[in-house]
Parts: structure tokens; sequence; C-alpha cells
């Protein structure tokens, strides 16, 4: 893509965000660009799928969702918000425990298209002390809010020695009209090898209740994970 028409797709992610009741991730054109990676590594000895969960930790959505991923055998990624991490400290402290690699979302979940450099650089280190104080797992992934990388909020990441990380799967769980069946179907539909899967474990940022559907959703994405012979593993 080129330069040119990438700010053009910026843009309208810009008037997209500001016009949205909920701030809602959107496909981030821009991040794959940057080299941001979408997927695994290549070539594990057998294939293999990331399930990750932003937005957390919640009260009601993450025990839901560790119950789940604990019957299941199975380990994720949660990308952590700072103002929740320090809302539900035993919370994310369940996470590590339970074997899960945590990663850093944000402090505040912001569009990185609204802030200054210093602004972004104060969130993410907020954000990281948050993570290992409460935690003591220093984070090495970063995933930006919406998915939204600039070329200054790159920067500031990777001045602060974070890996940044999208996705290339989602069950497009933010929105009011997800059901748990268009979550599993948007999630699973295309799942191959290598994908890495968005879901959320709280609905501070999205549509009211919606990680009840992605709870729902949860065992048939699972379920559909080992159906195909995938190995579900954490963000290397
Ligand atoms: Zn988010």
């Amino acid at each position: 893509m080129a330069l040119g028409k990438a700010m053009g797709v910026l843009g309208s992610v810009a008037a997209v965000t500001h016009a949205g009741p909920a701030l809602m991730p959107l496909f981030p054109p821009l991040a794959s660009l940057l080299g941001v990676p979408r997927t695994l590594p290549e070539a594990p000895s057998r294939p293999e799928v990331a399930i990750t969960f932003d937005d957390g930790p919640h009260p009601e959505g993450t025990p839901a969702v560790l119950d789940i991923l604990s019957d299941e055998g199975i380990l994720a990624t949660f990308f952590l918000v700072g103002e929740r991490v320090r809302a539900n400290p035993q919370l994310a402290q369940e996470i590590v425990e339970a074997g899960h690699k945590v990663a850093l979302h944000c402090d505040l979940h912001r569009n990185a298209l609204r802030l200054t450099g210093a602004q972004i650089r104060d969130d993410i280190a907020r954000a990281q002390a948050t993570i290992q104080d409460t935690t003591g797992v220093d984070p090495q992934l970063q995933r930006a809010p919406l998915g939204i990388y600039t070329p200054a909020f790159l920067r500031e990441v990777k001045r602060a020695g974070l890996q940044p990380w999208i996705w290339s799967q989602w069950g497009r769980d933010w929105r009011a009209r997800a059901t748990p069946e268009s979550i599993v179907k948007d999630a699973t539909a295309k799942l191959t090898p290598g994908d890495v899967v968005l879901l959320h474990d709280g609905d501070d940022y999205s549509a009211e209740g919606s990680h009840r559907r992605t709870v729902a959703a949860l065992p048939a994405i699972l379920n559909a994970v080992k159906a195909r012979s995938l190995d579900a593993v954490v963000l290397p």
C-alpha cells in the first residue's frame, strides 16, 4: 500500500472512531504497513493459533473466560488496560497464576490519533508500572487500542522496549449486534495456522454486556481450534 493511500485510510479511521458511540476496534491497515506483526512466526512443529483477549481485567468477564480456558486446558494472551488492573488487581494476578501471558494494551483506552507523543509515552509508562507492580510480570508485548498505530505511537512503543502485535482474525464481539453465533463464525470461519484471534473479556470500552456473548461463544471457538488440530499457544 502506498503511503498516500495509507494516510487516506488513517483519515477515514479517525473519522469513524470520532463518530462511533463506542470505541470499536478497526482492522488496522496502517499497522500492517508499519510492519506490526499480525500472525504467529512461521514453521512451528505443529500448526498453532493464539487466542488473545483485550480490555480486561473485568470483574465478570475475566473470571468466566479463565474458567473456560482452564476447563479446556488452553493458555491465552491477555492485553491488559492499566486502569482496569488498578480496579481489579486480584484478577490480574489470577490471570498470571493460571499460566496465561499478560501483555500491555494501554493505561487509558484512548485513540492514538488524538494523543501527543508525551501523552503516549506517559500512558505506556503508567500501564507498564501498573502491570509490573500488580502481577510481578514485566510485559513484553503491546497492542494499541483499536489497533491504531501511528508512526509516532510505534516509536514510543519500541522506545519502551515493547513488541507490538495486532491480530489476523477477530470475533467482532464488541458490537451491540454481535451474538454468540456471530462471534464463533467471525472468529473461526477463516481460521488457519498462524492466526492470532482477537476477543474481549470486558465491556468497559464496547457494547454493554458484550463479554457475556464472548463467554458464550468461547467454548465453540476453542472446539473449532481443536477440531482443526491446531495448538492454541500464547504469543511468543
Ligand atoms: Zn481495546
